[in-house]
């Protein structure tokens, strides 16, 4: 008899932040200690619940803590909530353990807290260089503010940090975009992440840069947007830093390895109000009620919510629009283990049109988007819907 565990990713979901910024449409916002402390109790039941019905035969090689602000908690209950999935599940001694922290939030005392329950990565949300540029987004920190936590940090012994940034800010031009990624990568935080902004519906920003709005013509044009991107991959790679997704940088061997989990199709599990989870052929959602939550989160049948039951077919268009992210692309020989079905009979047409057209490109057994492929990435994936 074999004990060997299945890998798998755990995401917990921390909903609370100082203030709320203009863009966000998070499942977040400010609470008080009596809400942070209910909260704390209602996830602590959830993950043991879990526990006893799932914990045996897996191991978690990754710990996401997102949000929200998770910083906004103290270290002890980080590490009563680290303890309590080490006590539901095996925790893998080399786990990869992230914890997003937002400037303006973080101290000595908390850093060396977090290191000590296990966190051995950080993800410090900073967004911009520039003050102007962080004020209209509503962050509650300065580039100041950036520098110290940023520092703070690395004393306390974080040798694996994140720095998230967006671009395409009302406004924001190509020079000052290019800024902030030279000042941020002369840091030389391990991984970088840069998204352009979304300008989401029911945010404050809908209202004032949204379609029909006054704001709009603000936002930088597709092609300025697609400029600024090019000059990320130029410049973040004159730096040192390889582009392996669509977005996200990173010094050899830095990758992110929970971010990998959703790319590559390993299972996760997420725990706290909202949270999701591709886990046992299923596609579930936490409630994002709070008092449902509080009230159930000890009762997983009636906190989560089957989004989708996976079939054959999802998972061959998963595989692949997830794969077609990384820049390494899709490795056809797995599919074809993973499915039993040879690659070129699913996807051999797409697959030619768009190598003729130099979308894609064959690499061995891999098959990878070009770069006139990726500023064209959302029509070449959505082909791979079967
Ligand atoms: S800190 Fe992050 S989660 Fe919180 S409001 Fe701002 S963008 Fe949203």
């Amino acid at each position: 008899m074999t004990n060997k565990k299945t890998d798998i990713g755990i995401y917990i979901h921390i909903p609370f932040c100082i203030r709320k910024c203009a863009y966000c449409d998070f499942l977040s916002g400010p609470a008080g200690e009596q809400e942070r402390t209910e909260y704390l109790t209602a996830l602590l039941q959830e993950i043991a619940a879990s526990g006893r019905k799932e914990g045996g035969p897996y191991r978690a090689k990754t710990v996401f803590f997102g949000g929200g602000t998770p910083s906004v908690l103290p270290g002890e209950q980080i590490g009563k909530i680290l303890e309590s999935l080490r006590q539901a599940f095996h925790v893998a001694e080399d786990a990869e353990i992230t914890m997003e922290a937002n400037p303006g939030t973080l101290t000595a005392e908390k850093l060396s807290r977090y290191r000590a329950a296990g966190v051995n990565r950080l993800s410090l949300g900073l967004q911009s260089m520039k003050n102007d540029e962080l004020r209209l987004l509503g962050r509650i920190h300065t580039r100041e503010d950036f520098f110290e936590s940023f520092y703070l940090a690395r004393e306390a012994g974080f040798d694996n940090i994140n720095v998230d940034l967006i671009s395409a800010l009302p406004g924001q031009t190509c020079g000052s975009w290019e800024e902030t990624l030279e000042e941020t990568a002369a840091l030389k935080p391990e991984h970088i992440s840069a998204y352009s902004l979304i300008v989401e519906e029911g945010t404050p920003f809908y209202k004032m840069y949204g379609p029909g709005s006054s704001g709009e013509l603000l936002l930088p044009g597709e092609e300025e947007d697609r400029k600024m991107y090019r000059r990320t991959a130029q410049l973040l790679g004159e730096a040192g830093y390889r582009r392996y997704e669509i977005s996200n940088y990173a010094l050899p061997g830095k990758e992110c390895l929970h971010n990998l989990c959703y790319w590559t199709g390993i299972p996760y599990l997420g725990f706290g109000l909202g949270a999701s989870s591709c886990f046992e052929g299923r596609r579930f959602s936490n409630t994002a009620d709070w008092e449902a939550y509080l009230k159930n989160s000890e009762n997983l049948a009636l906190v989560r919510t089957v989004t989708e039951e996976l079939t054959e077919k999802s998972l061959m268009e998963e595989f692949c629009f997830l794969g077609l992210r990384l820049s390494e692309g899709i490795d056809r020989k797995e599919f074809e283990e993973r499915f039993k079905r040879p690659f070129g009979e699913v996807y051999g047409g797409v697959e030619r049109r768009f190598v003729q057209m130099g979308l894609l490109e064959v690499r061995g057994r891999r098959l990878r988007l070009t770069e006139q492929g990726i500023d064209l990435s959302n029509q070449v994936m959505c082909e791979f819907l079967l």
